[in-house]
């Protein structure tokens, strides 16, 4: 969930975490008890962690370019028989 900041006349700026579709436009101080309003109107995701936005960018990425198939993939099963001894063909397949 995004962090907002509220802005206390009186002691300053403080953190507030909401959902994006119940943030309030302003908030009760928890130092004071007054009425904090909403400092910035677009919430600052996050503290920028490289790590973070990188499985973010690439999260993304798959889903605007999803990874290509060429061929199509192998089954499992070969069509020519790995052993050519006829002994072999007789065994019961599982
Ligand atoms: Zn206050």
């Amino acid at each position: 969930m995004p962090t907002y900041v509220y802005r206390c006349t009186t002691c300053g700026d403080t953190e507030q975490v909401f959902p994006m579709s119940r943030k309030p436009e302003s908030v009760t101080c928890p130092d004071c008890r007054g009425t904090a309003v909403s400092a910035f109107t677009s919430p600052h995701l996050g503290a920028g962690s490289g790590t973070a936005f990188g499985v973010i960018d690439a999260t993304k990425k798959t889903a605007d370019s999803p990874p290509v198939v060429s061929r199509i993939p192998s089954t499992g099963r070969r069509s020519q028989p790995v052993s050519r001894d006829p002994r072999h063909a007789k065994l019961p397949r599982a």
